[in-house]
């Protein structure tokens, strides 16, 4: 079976809507890639978690990832259990009967009861459903067990019994509330089982689906769960860690391990479904603990640089699109201390262990007690001793005095209200001052900046130095980062020297290599000098394999596009990974892209014009995916324009530019070889696709280099 892309593990709940602050007995959902988990997924009730499944599923389709959900819930009852309420063993059937029956808004109330009861009376005497709220509610479901009898179906699956569960999918309420949770969840799946993408396992192959669906637990991993949480005491919600664990292990099984966990079933399954990960409990607890520094990201799909069959010349936007949908992160992940995070991708959400503040102190030196001031003069007795920054004051002030505070003091117990020194006259024990002041003014509330478990930084954030103030501020000293994207860089073609070298005639100084190193250098990027290689097919196929080995990107210059010397393309359409990319800009020549060996290579045009923009334009958002930091479109802004352009319908163009007297200047020459120009601007001018008749003082869209990152 073709692998899974995406594993999400979904912890369903039969309950009311949960509160907005993540909590526990809600759905939750864990997200896992090859290893990797995402941040797991908090739904307030089935109607949010049932739309964000569906959100979630459609964009993993369309960035052409196959998707594995488990839900932990039974798929199935009881064999006999379907024909008897549907008329048929057709497991489907009774999903279908159900989905038609239960209803569910998004408070989360709904008709479970009154469909079991519709159940229990297709059976002679009480029928298998009980378990109810109340003893006096619902008179065709039985309050207790005692005297249900399984005698016309079995009250456990084989699954059940294989797993020693202590459910029943017949128990309505009191916890493990199964029962309730087949009923909440089997419409839930008939409707995402509709999309037509969608297989359920075991009922269905999935070998072509796009999306399977199978009944897993979280008790599978329930020795890993512990361990885990044992190991790094924090306030994450079981329920939380459960998801992540295993949609992690489930991601983290080989390919042929998986198809035995798919295949593995007995014949009872067929109609009952079967809880996939029995047997092979072992494995998924090893699995959910290993380490998170000995994986390496998934790699990229082949195809991730296609552009649609049969268009000439690509748009820009279009192109992008594509990028942005395809590319994920390629590296890998480490801990690292808080000092030495600066640039650095944040791979998970920083959460506040503290408060900033962290209990309520003082803005200013002053004198602090209870309460608003009215309008007027007053006099306040004060207290022997005072509260400093760092150095509390111990005691409590009674109402009706004050105490001298300095900037940064916690608040002592009886004080949230501070006056500013300037405005006190001090004197023989006491204190005089003329009001109003506000009740809680020049006071600080603890956790009014960060409240302790709130994400203060989102993953993928590239770490400012304000970031590490903030980071240190809420209890965080060790960060989970992402190492530096490395870059080779290689310029191709038999013209070009070294500076430094005497040049003959007909030769050329190679001036994209140091350009080009030292713009993955501002990327934050880790560049690495791979050289000049002649054209000459066998050199640069062992540099592309030493570039493949050594960096994560391959950028190299020259040698593009389809002809005789144009080796970067030949060489990758020789490895059947060659994507001609005839994209409608200026200036850009075609571009070649493609993985070489597993590692993407932007073969971009060897005019040093075409190839910075290239590389700003195309490469450079790229890079961030590929980085982790996500896309970034750069910062453009909408000034006056100080030149005259008529510009042709077709192709999107970048000018040289730059901004003086708050307009845009354009450089005098479009030519592409003129470096100079690129020298002399400090950003490129954005002109849109279709035509245009630019005059001085027309709006334009400016993009400074330090949009693009430089
Ligand atoms: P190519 O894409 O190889 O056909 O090159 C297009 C133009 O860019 C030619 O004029 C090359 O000489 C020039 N060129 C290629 N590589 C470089 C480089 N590294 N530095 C400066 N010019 C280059
Ligand atoms: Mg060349």
């Amino acid at each position: 079976m073709k692998p899974f892309d995406t594993v999400l593990m979904v912890d369903w709940s039969a309950g009311k809507r949960r509160p907005a602050k993540p909590s526990k007995d809600a759905i939750w959902i864990g997200i896992a890639r090859a290893g990797q988990p995402d941040e797991p997924v908090y739904c307030r009730s089935r109607i949010e978690a049932e739309a964000w499944l569906a959100e979630f599923l459609n964009a993993e389709r369309e960035a052409g990832r196959r998707v594995f959900v488990g839900f932990d819930f039974p798929f199935g009852y009881p064999q006999g259990f379907a024909r008897h309420i549907t008329g048929s063993g057709d497991p489907f059937a009774l999903w279908d009967w159900l989905e038609a029956r239960i209803r569910d808004d998004e408070a989360g109330n709904n008709n479970r009861f009154e469909v079991a009861e519709e159940m229990n009376r297709l059976f002679d005497g009480p029928g298998p459903f009980w378990g109810k709220p109340n003893p006096d509610g619902w008179p065709d479901i039985p309050y207790k067990k005692q005297g249900v009898v399984y005698d016309q179906v079995a009250e456990r699956r084989v699954a059940d019994l294989e797993a020693r569960a202590a459910s029943s999918c017949f128990q309505l309420f009191f916890k493990p509330t199964v029962g309730s949770q087949v009923l909440m969840g089997l419409p839930v799946l008939t409707r995402l089982r509709r999309r037509g993408d969608v297989a359920v396992r075991p009922f269905e192959s999935g070998a072509d689906a796009n999306v399977v669906l199978a009944e897993v637990w979280p008790g599978l991993i329930e020795p890993a769960v512990k361990q885990a949480m044992a190991a790094a005491p924090t306030d994450e919600i079981r329920d939380r860690v459960q998801v992540r664990l295993l949609s992690r292990a489930i991601s983290l099984l080989g390919d042929e391990e998986f198809d035995t966990l798919m295949t593995q079933i007995p014949a009872a399954a067929h109609e009952e479904a079967w809880i996939f990960g029995i047997g092979h409990t072992d494995r998924l607890n090893e699995l959910a603990l290993l380490p998170m520094t000995d994986l390496s990201p998934p790699p990229l799909r082949n195809d991730c640089f296609a552009l649609p069959a049969g268009v000439n010349w690509t748009p820009v936007d279009e192109a992008l699109a594509l990028l942005e949908k395809r590319l994920t992160p390629v590296t890998a992940v480490e801990e690292v201390a808080l000092g030495d995070a600066l640039g650095r991708v944040l791979e998970q959400d920083v959460v506040a262990v503290r408060s900033n503040p962290p209990q309520a102190n003082s803005a200013v030196d002053g004198y602090g007690f209870a309460g608003a001031v009215a309008e007027g003069s007053h006099v306040l007795p004060l207290l022997q001793g005072r509260a400093a920054a760092g150095v509390p004051y111990a005691g409590a002030v009674p109402p009706g005095t004050a105490i001298r505070v300095l900037t940064g003091a916690a608040l002592p117990d009886g004080v949230d209200t501070v006056i500013l020194e300037e405005d006190v006259t001090l004197g023989d024990g006491q204190i005089a001052f003329r009001g109003p002041l506000k009740h809680g003014a020049n006071a600080r509330k603890a956790g009014e900046d960060v409240v302790a478990g709130d994400v203060a930084l989102k993953a993928g954030r590239v770490l400012t130095p304000a970031d590490l103030a903030l980071t240190s501020a809420v209890g965080i000293a060790q960060l989970s980062v992402r190492k530096p994207l490395r870059v080779a860089v290689i310029s191709t073609g038999d013209e070009l020297v070294e500076p430094g070298q005497t040049a003959r005639e007909g030769q050329i100084f190679d001036a994209n290599r140091p350009m080009l190193l030292a713009m993955v250098q501002r990327f934050g990027a880790m560049p690495i000098d791979m050289g000049r290689i002649a054209d000459d097919r066998d050199a640069l196929r062992a540099a592309l394999d030493d570039a493949a080995e050594k960096a994560d990107v391959i950028l190299t210059s020259g040698g593009a596009s389809a002809g005789d010397e144009d080796h970067v393309s030949a060489l990758l359409s020789e490895a059947g990974a060659m994507q001609e990319w005839r994209i409608a800009v200026k200036p850009g020549r075609p571009m070649a892209l493609g993985l070489w060996q597993g590692t993407p290579v932007f073969g971009l045009p060897g005019n040093p014009v075409a190839a910075m923009v290239c590389t700003l334009v195309f490469a450079r958002p790229a890079m961030g995916l590929l980085a982790g930091s996500g896309w970034e479109a750069p910062q453009g802004f909408i000034l006056p324009a100080a030149f005259e352009k008529h510009k042709k319908p077709g192709r999107r163009e970048y000018l040289r530019g730059r901004i003086r007297d708050s307009q845009v200047e354009a450089f005098k020459s479009e030519g592409s070889g003129r470096i100079s120009g690129l020298s002399w601007a400090e950003g490129l001018i954005e002109i849109e696709d279709g035509e245009r008749h630019i005059q001085p003082g027309d709006p334009v869209r400016f993009i400074p280099y330090a949009s693009f990152g430089l």
